[in-house]
């Protein structure tokens, strides 16, 4: 079976002006790294979907995606908060990203593929259930994880997020519920300064420390995530997969490489086929350094569909 590669053109309308790391420009550095690795000719292309009021409202109130409705310029550019903006184009990049994740989640649990990427923006994981911040508007891998439960009746679905970022976002929706296990690494101290704060039992959360590399952030996972997963059983696995902890990323100071994002991707994918069946569905966050972000993105997909 393929993996699934869910994207839209929509999603590189989304712009938040000129100098903003979280550019159009990423999704084509993704692109041209599947091209020039080959791994793109193994991967089922689709495009994706709107996400429906239903769909969103798993995760987000009525009144915050009615907001964020009514504040979509016609033209221009309105700004959520220091950090985020949106243009004419940024609503249906948004629910086209939301609706990905349903979408992947749709087809990975009808067995048509057995896993799925989703190359989409705006990214997700610091949208709280009535907040955008950080780039991020609808939740993406909640939005997922929400309709895997609520539309195929999961029970429990696990989160893995190794964006240098904490996932605050998802935090805020998930903390305490035990239909979800979320394992996140993340620089401590940074923004947005979450999950190290007596996190709920259902939150994996290992900070790592600025200059922290490969050694720090495999042992976190060996040590921290794999026993916990393990224990948990999941369902399904979601990635909240940003590369921005890459060494070439100057957005933040760790130091991961390319292989690193190939190795954790198939710790994960040793836990999905002991647990189900290989099911996983990633989503794109973070990376910013577009050359890293592509490869490191590469290796992670072309674990998942099982080319290396
Ligand atoms: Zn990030």
């Amino acid at each position: 079976m393929t993996t699934a590669f869910i994207t839209h053109a929509d999603c590189l309308k989304h712009d938040m002006g000129a100098g903003h790391p979280e550019r159009p420009e990423r999704l084509t550095a993704i692109e041209d790294q599947l091209i020039a690795s080959g791994v793109g000719a193994h991967l089922t292309r689709y495009e994706a979907p709107l996400a429906t009021d239903e769909q969103l409202a798993r995760v987000h109130p009525a009144d915050y995606v009615r907001a964020i409705r009514e504040v979509s310029p016609r033209s221009g550019t309105v700004h959520l908060d220091p950090d985020t903006a949106m243009n004419a184009f940024t609503l249906h990049a948004a629910l086209r990203a939301a609706g990905a994740a349903v979408m992947a989640t749709d087809l990975v649990l009808g067995k048509k593929h057995n896993s799925a990427f989703c190359a989409v923006r705006p990214p997700g994981h610091h949208a709280c259930r009535a907040r955008p911040m950080g780039f991020c508007i609808f939740n993406n891998v909640a939005v997922a994880a929400r309709h895997a439960m609520g539309q195929h009746g999961l029970e429990r679905v696990a989160i893995i997020d190794f964006d240098v970022h904490h996932g605050n976002g998802t935090e805020d929706i998930f903390e305490g519920d035990e239909h979800v296990l979320m394992a996140s690494t993340f620089q401590h101290p940074f923004y947005p300064y979450s999950g190290t704060d007596n996190p709920a039992s259902n939150m994996v959360n290992i900070p790592l420390a600025a200059g922290a590399g490969s050694r720090e952030f495999r042992e976190a996972v060996k040590e921290g995530w794999i026993p916990a997963l393990d224990e948990f059983s999941p369902q399904l696995v979601l990635f909240s997969a940003g590369f921005d902890a890459h060494a070439e990323d100057d957005m933040a100071m760790l130091r991961f490489s390319d292989a690193d994002y190939g190795w954790v991707t198939a710790e994960l994918k040793a836990i999905a086929d002991r647990h189900c069946g290989g099911r996983m569905v990633s989503m794109l966050e973070g990376g910013y350094a577009l050359s890293a972000l592509g490869r490191s993105a590469v290796q992670h997909i072309k674990v998942m569909s099982g080319l290396s």
